[in-house]
């Protein structure tokens, strides 16, 4: 039996990513035209039209203003996970403020679903090696497993020599959590980001597609793919920021929905939850209803 790869989508607005973080103040998210809805239904539809379920790692600040998105997301047979509550990152918090914000998101969730929540994903994957406390946080607030980790180098995020495929890890106070760090294909014993988001944009599709494929088969590993709903949205508001940030935020929205439509026909998915469990990653660990 083929283990499915996991297909991820991060359930924000185009106003809460961090790339644009220095360019639009916090205070001005509530007066802006906010196109989270109408973009995480197209992939829901795009989803339907698949057949294929993905795991959403939902904002708590999204699931506040539209709860009925998450109880939709849920209703058709997704899984509903946590993506904080902020959007801040990471190693910009203290313990204590991640610990209130995380515990703030994943019962916002649960009580909207009525069921328990077992995934994480931090911002801008901002769980990096000054930051692993926050594992030991996950595990005690009742997390199962985690994707946040991206094996790579990068300006913002990143443990370059992190393990790439799903594993159990210890934390620095002696628990343990899965991770299934975000897709990395090797290429001449490089590491290369093949992920989703930015990546799969930025990218040449054959690349892409090379790369996630190759994680299949030489790596004989599913893979965990990723998207934003605003990376489906051309016609999103566009905000002035430095040249970097707009490249990275910006290029080929136009053309993402297509290449999400390629892969999706060419690859086989389902959620994170029943990968890891198919990969024998949740077997004990799990309370009942996992
Ligand atoms: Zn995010």
């Amino acid at each position: 039996m083929t283990i499915p790869n996991a297909l991820t989508v991060d359930v924000e607005d185009y106003f809460h990513v961090a790339a644009l973080a220095l360019n639009i103040r916090r205070d001005s998210w509530t007066s802006r035209e906010s196109r989270v809805v109408g973009n995480t239904q197209r992939l829901l539809a795009i989803f339907e039209q698949f057949d294929v379920c993905g795991t959403f790692f939902v904002l708590g600040w999204v699931a506040e203003r539209y709860p009925q998105l998450v109880r939709d997301i849920a209703a058709r047979g997704h899984e509903v996970a946590c993506h904080g509550y902020s959007h801040r990152l990471v190693y910009e918090q203290s313990p204590k403020e991640f610990h209130e914000e995380t515990l703030r998101s994943k019962n916002l969730l649960e009580d909207i679903i009525g069921s328990a929540v077992f995934g994480y994903r931090a911002a801008s994957y901002s769980i990096v090696r000054e930051s692993l406390w926050a594992l030991d946080i996950l595990v005690e607030l009742g997390f199962v497993y985690d994707s946040s980790i991206f094996p790579v180098h990068h300006d913002r995020y990143g443990i370059p020599d992190a393990e790439r495929v799903p594993h159990r890890m210890a934390t620095p106070n002696g628990k343990s959590i899965v991770e299934w760090p975000l897709a990395t294909a090797r290429i001449l014993g490089f590491r290369f980001p093949v992920a989703g988001g930015g990546y799969f944009r930025l990218l040449p599709y054959w690349l892409s597609c090379w790369g996630l494929a190759s994680i299949n088969r030489n790596d004989r590993q599913p893979f965990i793919f990723y998207l934003h709903p605003w990376e489906i949205d051309p016609a999103q508001p566009r905000v002035s920021a430095s040249w970097l940030s707009q490249f990275r935020h910006y290029t080929n929205l136009g053309k993402c929905e297509e290449r999400l439509r390629r892969l999706l026909g060419e690859f086989q998915f389902g959620t994170a939850r029943d990968a890891l469990k198919q990969l024998g990653l949740l077997s004990g660990q799990c309370p009942k209803e996992c």
